[in-house]
């Protein structure tokens, strides 16, 4: 079995006096695609962004590719040891062009310099973005923006990437193509954690899965037998 590229234990968060989070355990092993699902409200969310550091009233052990110890850093830490996030806002910057924010994707990283053949690998990997290099953020699709923030996350070929709902709001089509990228992202070595609501097409694509509810991990199964279990999906997966 490959070892945990990420391994989180006993992981509790608050906002404010809220106890969102009330010890949750997951990891994700190196080459997985491992999929979150809940229902809204359960947790999913705060559980990526305490990992990424950006919840400060949390406590528990987070390891990142076999170091310990990860809540302690601060959180641009995450993305010089390979731990990518694409949060649910996307945080894509509107006025500048789809260059200028892969651009974005490698201003801390040791690769920068090999900016320009990293910007044409990302262009055939992302063809819908390889037509629009030079077009300014904002005026494409939700679902080419979306494009854009992944290719931004993966831009520095992170170890592992976190997506939050990128499927959200986005037609179908480009859903498939997202879904088929993230197989091929999985197939060159990324290890992929994903929070979805469109629970079978997660599964499907999945390695593993943990069901999320009320702040705490309820079930942990292979995607394939959670995908022909409707039962529990209707349990805790229905919105
Ligand atoms: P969704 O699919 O709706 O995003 P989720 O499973 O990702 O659901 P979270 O967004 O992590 O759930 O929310 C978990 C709980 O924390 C919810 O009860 C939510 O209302 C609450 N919560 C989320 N963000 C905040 C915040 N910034 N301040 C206070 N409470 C919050």
């Amino acid at each position: 079995m490959a070892a945990p590229m990420l391994k989180v234990e006993d992981l509790h968060a608050w906002y404010d006096h809220s106890h969102v989070l009330q010890g949750v355990s997951l990891e994700a092993r190196a080459g997985e695609i491992v999929s979150l699902i809940g229902r809204n409200g359960a947790g999913k969310t705060t559980t990526l962004r305490t990992v990424m550091g950006l919840v400060k009233k949390c406590r528990g052990e987070v390891a990142f590719d076999g170091q310990a110890g990860l809540l302690a850093r601060p959180a641009h830490d995450r993305y010089r040891l390979g731990l990518g996030y694409v949060p649910e806002d996307r945080r894509i910057v509107p006025g500048l062009t789809v260059r200028e924010n892969l651009r974005l994707g490698l201003v801390s990283s040791p690769l920068k310099k090999e900016e320009a053949s990293i910007i044409d690998r990302i262009a055939e990997t992302f063809p819908r973005l390889k037509e629009r290099l030079d077009q300014i953020a904002e005026t494409m699709s939700g679902g080419e923006q979306q494009m854009l923030a992944i290719a931004r996350a993966t831009a520095s070929n992170p170890r592992m990437v976190m997506l939050d709902e990128p499927s959200e709001g986005i037609m179908p089509v480009l859903v498939d193509e997202m879904f088929e990228l993230f197989a091929r992202l999985r197939d060159a070595g990324t290890t992929i954690l994903l929070v979805e609501q469109n629970v079978e097409r997660a599964l499907s694509i999945s390695d593993r899965a943990y069901i999320m509810d009320h702040g705490v991990i309820v079930h942990e199964a292979p995607a394939a037998v959670l995908l022909a279990d409707r039962e529990i999906q209707d349990r805790y997966c229905s919105v």
